[in-house]
């Protein structure tokens, strides 16, 4: 992220946008007498995700009027994390509020999301909480993967989904988006330590464009949880995933041919007419493949620390005597 200007930036407000032409210029008049009545140095950062539909021309003009604002058009449309990545590396504020672009998050919330992280939390994520999308479609399925992913996470927050967040600048350092990840940032903060709160916001509904969603995401966000959770207990330590997978797979295999042998010489069951000795022979190959896999994955953690010096760990902060 590049380092901020003469003066201090205390807010950037980012928004992905793709093809909302007609919520442009009600969202940058929202935005802006949301912001002008905080008292706060702002910024708006505004990402058009390779729009087609003269988005891109509007977003222009809109900066071309207002200083604030800042417009970083990506070449071609790549998605609502990475849009929200390309807003996350342009954005200098010290504290950092994304939200969607579509009119469906209102701006006159970010003053309560600030005043919360006041209170001293590091992130405050918006809970929609009277949710006005498709009752089944969106509302029901999204209460479920919101509940796994809670249990999965350890962290729980009534709403991952919404865009509307507020994050101290800090708890964003080293962040990186894939897939559809940008929903579990507060998780990757609170792992690292951060203070993470949610309050209710308000949700509208969808008045001009439509949804670039469908049932679909489900899927995309729960294999997402895996990889996050994965990458989070295991990335430093692959092997106990697939060496105990491998390990429990051998005791498995092991048991399965003592037992074969057991009924051929005590019950006069001949081999072939129980599955076990091939299964025996199936969990023998798994175990002992799943564990070089562990192997290869932890030279690929090698590969990946040791190449780019990336450190095992986040340092909070260091104290040390003056002088010492
Ligand atoms: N968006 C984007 N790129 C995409 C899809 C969506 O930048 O490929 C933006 C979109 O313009 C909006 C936000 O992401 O500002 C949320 O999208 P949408 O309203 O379609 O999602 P929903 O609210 O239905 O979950
Ligand atoms: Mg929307």
């Amino acid at each position: 992220m590049p380092a901020a200007g003469d003066t201090p930036i205390d807010l950037t407000v980012t928004v992905p946008v793709y093809n909302e032409l007609d919520n442009l210029p009600p969202l940058y008049e929202r935005i802006r007498a949301a912001l002008e009545a905080l008292s706060r140095q702002w910024e708006l950062v505004l990402v058009d995700d390779g729009s087609n539909d003269g988005s891109a021309a509007r977003l222009d003009e809109i900066a071309a009027a207002d200083a604030r604002v800042t417009v970083v058009h990506l070449s071609r449309n790549y998605g609502q994390t990475a849009a929200l990545m390309a807003g996350l590396d342009h954005a200098r504020g010290a504290i950092i509020v994304p939200m969607d672009g579509d009119l469906q998050n209102d701006p006159t919330d970010i003053g309560r999301l600030l005043a919360k992280l006041d209170e001293g939390y590091d992130v405050v994520s918006g809970w929609r909480k009277d949710r006005q999308d498709h009752p089944i479609k969106r509302n029901f399925t999204s209460r479920v993967a919101n509940w796994l992913i809670s249990q999965v996470s350890g962290v729980h927050l009534h709403d991952y989904g919404c865009s509307l967040k507020a994050y101290r600048r800090e708890m964003l350092a080293g962040v990186k988006l894939y897939g559809e990840m940008h929903r579990f940032v507060p998780i990757y903060a609170r792992w690292n330590g951060a203070r993470v709160t949610e309050i209710p916001v308000l949700h509208h509904p969808r008045l001009h464009g439509e949804s670039k969603y469908g049932l679909e995401r489900v899927l995309k966000v729960v294999l997402d949880l895996i990889v996050v959770k994965f990458l989070f207990r295991y990335a430093s330590k692959p092997i106990y995933l697939f060496g105990g997978f491998g390990l429990l797979c051998l005791f498995a295999s092991f048991g399965a041919g003592l037992w074969a042998l057991w009924l051929k010489f005590f019950e006069d069951t001949s081999l072939i007419q129980t599955p076990l000795p091939l299964l025996s022979v199936f969990l023998a190959g798994s175990g002992i493949i799943s564990i070089l896999m562990g192997l290869l994955a932890e030279m690929l953690n090698r590969t990946y620390h040791e190449s780019q010096q990336k450190p095992v760990y986040r340092i909070g902060s260091v104290v040390r005597r003056g002088g010492d």
